[in-house]
């Protein structure tokens, strides 16, 4: 039993550029007007920080447009998931552009109490642009994917009344953050956590449901769309240590391909659902949720998109949200 559920990450680029407009504003529109076709939902990752920041030094007039689309979002039905990227906080505005604290680049590394500031403020944020001073979202998604260390964290968001993360991509390492999600590749398609994202547990207190990922050959990963997209929201301040630790990340025979809507061709995406679709033929009656990603500033190929939707309806396989396969994956 397959359910796709669709996430985006909405947001401009990790470094301050871009517009909220062309970046997030319209690409998102576009999506919402095509999911409406099909009378499907998807998840929005709103990135709050950004957005928070944004408003407080008056940078971008495109935010009541945005705060707007998040509550018509709301209203529709669309999932408002928590994304985070600390490193907006503390940023400066300057000359212009966006100077980021990189120093709180991993949220899961601050001290307890900077933590529990960030993820109030967060949540803070959310509920007075939504006006709805109960809302909780019921799924996070770490900035840039750091889930490690993964304790302090997931207790915080657990107390809050945060039920889902879904950072982890099996396979995933990344030297320079020190993330490792390679332990993962053993793991199902769901599994509570506590103390360290990898590792099922059966009392866990958040339950993960993972980025869905293909192993493929580490060649593979270059394709001409995957390079362009990345080329253009690459950061300005690649080191040299953070460029040599990025070669070990690729250093590997096989690496793991993100379901990602946004970087990857129709042929792949179709390659991703066919193996799961064969592994389903086999037990059809474990339920495999599936996660995609995909980011408003690289959506670009709706094409590419409807297509993989006829697919999936082709398959008969369903569109979900997290709100709706929650209760069929706590046990
Ligand atoms: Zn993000």
């Amino acid at each position: 039993m397959i359910e796709c559920i669709f996430t985006i990450d909405y947001e401009i680029y990790g470094n301050g550029e871009g517009s909220l407009k062309e970046l997030v504003y319209e690409p998102a529109e576009r999506l919402r007007t095509i999911f409406r076709k099909w009378n499907a939902r998807f998840v929005a990752f709103v990135e709050v920080a950004e957005l928070e920041m944004i408003e407080a030094k008056c940078t971008d007039s495109a935010i009541d447009l945005i705060k707007c689309q998040i509550r018509d979002f709301h209203k529709e039905g669309f999932e408002l998931g928590l994304h985070l990227h600390p490193w907006w906080y503390n940023a400066r505005h300057k000359n212009g552009g966006w100077i980021p604290d990189y120093s709180e680049y991993n949220l899961c590394t601050l001290p307890m109490g900077r933590i529990v500031q960030i993820i109030d403020r967060s949540i803070a944020y959310l509920r007075r642009v939504l006006g709805l001073v109960n809302f909780m979202p019921l799924s996070y998604r770490a900035g840039h994917l750091l889930f490690q260390p993964t304790r302090t964290v997931a207790n915080v968001l657990a107390e809050r009344g945060v039920k889902i993360d879904s950072s982890v991509y099996k396979g995933g390492l990344w030297h320079h953050y020190h993330l490792d999600y390679r332990r993962a590749l053993k793991n199902g398609y769901f599994w509570k956590f506590t103390d360290d994202v990898n590792e099922p547990d059966l009392q866990g207190i958040l339950l993960e449901i993972p980025i869905h990922t293909q192993m493929v050959p580490t060649q593979k990963m270059f394709t001409t769309k995957r390079i362009g997209l990345q080329h253009k929201g690459s950061s300005t301040t690649q080191t040299g240590k953070k460029m040599l630790n990025r070669v070990k990340d690729f250093l590997r025979f096989r690496y793991p391909l993100k379901f990602d809507l946004c970087q990857m061709s129709l042929k792949e995406l179709i390659g991703i659902v066919d193996e799961v679709f064969l592994e389903d033929q086999q037990n059809p009656t474990l339920f495999r949720p599936i996660v995609a990603i995909g980011h408003t500033k690289d959506l670009v190929d709706f094409e590419t998109l409807k297509l993989f939707l006829s697919y999936l309806e082709k398959k008969r396989i369903p569109l979900s949200t997290f709100q709706s396969v929650y209760p069929r994956c706590i046990f």
